[in-house]
């Protein structure tokens, strides 16, 4: 028998869909499945201020040799300033490397976790969350358990249950939140209740893992987004947080990230940075340099910096736009349920509360495409695609 003759078949991934997407023959058909931006025509999006800086990358004709282990350092000292502000006090005490994006970011630091984490290696994500969280952290060595987090009926917040779960948890325990833009959802906790989940996770001692995936891409503004990082950090938590710049710069295949710890003081730093070193070193020994070269020179130039800004507030309006849109064709056609999720919910998706089997009839009856959890991604809506979207949801689901 061939030496892999017992490899079992896995399951098809999320990909599934754009194959699904592809065979169908509609002119018309909408993908709303993938997890990228989309301009308002509907094409990938790259932009201008990381053409810039991209084309300033290679007029330098730098060099081809390896970063360090953790990176290129103008990059990382520069994403720490991004993520916890730049008089945080934060920053003189950061263990920081680059990353393989917010995936290798994860990566990181459930391996860490893992290794070293003082107290049960059991990690609280919310239910529902990114499908990979669980995997990620399973794949580090870490057992993973749920907390409430979605309320199907109101297809909001399940605030109470939340809170209850972090009441109920072992003292002590590890909790990974959603910074903003919460995947698969688009439901975040507002800051009020931000302060109130800070409260509890500090009353009963509790870890927190901040993954940031969608800085400035959420609201637009890049220190609103980072509100509940940095408020878990003046109120003395020392976290640890996932950052990509996989749609914020829209560098999703370049790859960049950075995992950071925030310690207690410089000595422990060291410490934790050697760690960290340990760690990525047989894992891929070094991360690439391209993207990072991109993003430092756009974070570190001020005239590229703030064009870089009003370039992201510009994806996000566009799909609070599309949101808006949606909802209101939905409301044109006379459709009888309550749509304000689609607007109140923010980021790059949208959960519409829709049934699998709904879905599955958006799919074979008006060429709709998106994960049969009801997740839609507002990136691939457009100014053309948005009526008929309606109409399709609106005979689906009436
Ligand atoms: N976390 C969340 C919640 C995400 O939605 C994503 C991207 N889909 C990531 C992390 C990481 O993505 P990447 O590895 O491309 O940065």
């Amino acid at each position: 028998a061939s030496t892999w003759a017992n490899v079992p078949q896995g399951p098809p991934a999320i990909l599934g869909i754009t194959e699904a997407f592809k065979a169908d023959s509609f002119d018309k058909k909408i993908n709303l499945g993938v997890g990228a931006y989309r301009d308002d025509r509907g094409k990938p999006y790259v932009l201008p201020s990381v053409r810039q800086a991209e084309e300033k990358v290679i007029a330098s004709r730098l060099n081809k040799e390896y970063a360090g282990i953790t990176g290129v350092p103008e990059f990382s000292k520069a994403a720490a300033v991004l993520a916890y502000g730049k008089d945080s006090s934060a920053l003189d005490r950061l263990a920081i490397t680059q990353s393989i994006s917010g995936t290798g970011a994860l990566r990181i630091g459930g391996a860490f976790l893992s290794r070293f984490f003082p107290g049960s290696k059991t990690i609280y994500i919310p239910t529902p969350s990114w499908a990979n969280h669980g995997a990620i952290f399973k794949d580090a060595g870490l057992q993973v358990e749920k907390y409430a987090y979605y309320n199907k009926d109101t297809i909001g917040l399940d605030f109470e249950g939340m809170v209850a779960d972090i009441n109920k948890a072992p003292n002590g325990s590890m909790f990974l939140f959603h910074a903003c833009a919460h995947n698969p959802t688009g439901v975040d906790p507002t800051p009020e209740q931000w302060r109130q989940i800070e409260a509890a996770v500090k009353a009963k001692g509790h870890f927190a893992f901040f993954d940031m995936a969608y800085q400035g891409f959420a609201s637009g503004d890049i220190h609103k987004d980072a509100f509940a990082v940095r408020h878990f950090v003046e109120q003395g938590h020392n976290i640890c947080l996932a950052q990509s710049f996989a749609k914020n710069m829209g560098l999703y295949g370049e790859r960049i990230g950075a995992f950071s710890m925030v310690c207690a003081d410089a000595a422990e730093r060291k410490r934790v940075d050697s760690q960290i070193k340990i760690l990525v070193r047989p894992l891929y020994s070094n991360p690439p340099i391209h993207g990072a070269r991109i993003a430092a020179e756009i974070l570190n130039t001020p005239a590229l910096y703030d064009q870089w800004l009003v370039e992201v507030k510009e994806m996000a309006d566009r799909i609070i736009t599309m949101r808006a849109l949606l909802k209101e064709n939905l409301e044109r056609l006379g459709s009888k349920h309550d749509w304000s999720h689609i607007t109140s919910q923010i980021g790059m998706f949208a959960y519409t509360g829709l049934t699998p089997e709904q879905m599955d009839q958006l799919a074979k009856e008006h060429s709709v495409y998106a994960t049969r959890d009801g997740r839609i991604s507002v990136a691939g809506i457009t100014s053309d695609n948005v009526g008929r979207l309606a109409e399709a949801i609106f005979k689906v689901k009436g």
